[in-house]
């Protein structure tokens, strides 16, 4: 009898660790909306507080982040997210160091994801240019990814975890959004499309800039949503980097 080919469990536990509030759902609000629904459970663990996203400089830095948090919590909750860790660090000023590798392996150690997604931690200046790459973007990228290898998973790593029950985790896959280097689409049916439309239309606090007219950010991620389906094979998708890191 042929022996049969076991398939991997389904990726049932998942963590986002984004640079600001905002980021997962323009990143892949789609996916996230996606195992949500097909009953994984999705957390976020949000590194900044986000105070730097907005254009006038007379508003607290307090004022801001309180809204921006809100308006996660506003996005996260259409999508299905179980619950939302904020990290506090300061926007803007973002390094991968060893202070955000340890805080980073305690919520992977505390959410025990499967599936983490981040930011891809290298620039693409050549095809991508450069706003798509803020620096927090690359910490962040580059931090999570040391946190779930060797951090989160190596017992000697941070010993004062254990003390707080934080015992080393595996985390099996890392998927990285990015658009020239994607090897893995997840399709987007028009259903979770108006769904993350919806959830980005929480930030609102992001759209009142100058330049930014109404409707404009739904036609950004119709458009992207669309270029990165013709190089999927489906009308919609969101592409990424799949990393096996178990
Ligand atoms: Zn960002």
């Amino acid at each position: 009898m042929a022996e049969e080919k076991k398939e991997a469990p389904p990726l049932q536990r998942v963590l986002v660790v984004s640079a600001h509030p905002d980021d997962p759902e323009f990143g892949f609000g789609a996916t996230v909306a996606k195992f949500a629904r097909d009953g994984a459970e999705v957390f976020y663990c949000v590194v900044t507080d986000g105070s730097q996203g907005g254009e006038d400089p007379h508003v607290p830095d307090e004022e801001l982040t309180a809204t921006r948090y809100q308006e996660q919590r506003c996005a996260a909750a259409k999508l299905g997210v179980a619950d939302i860790t904020f990290l506090g660090f300061r926007d803007g000023y973002v390094e991968a160091d060893v202070e955000l590798r340890k805080a980073i392996t305690a919520d992977i150690r505390r959410r025990k994801p499967d599936l983490v997604l981040t930011h891809a931690p290298v620039r693409m200046l050549v095809t991508q240019g450069i706003g798509g790459f803020h620096p927090d973007h690359l910490a962040v990228g580059e931090a999570t990814l040391r946190a779930v290898y060797p951090d989160a998973r190596n017992p000697r790593a941070y010993r004062e975890l254990l003390a707080e029950g934080l015992e080393p985790h595996k985390v099996r896959e890392v998927w990285l959004p990015g658009f020239t280097e994607a090897d893995h689409f997840v399709e987007v049916t028009p259903e979770l499309l108006d769904l993350k439309i919806e959830a980005i239309l929480c930030h609102k606090s992001q759209f009142q800039k100058p330049g930014i007219e109404d409707g404009a950010p739904a036609k950004w991620i119709r458009d992207r949503a669309k270029a990165m389906g013709e190089k999927g094979g489906f009308e919609y998708a969101e592409g990424f980097r799949r990393l096996e890191t178990a």
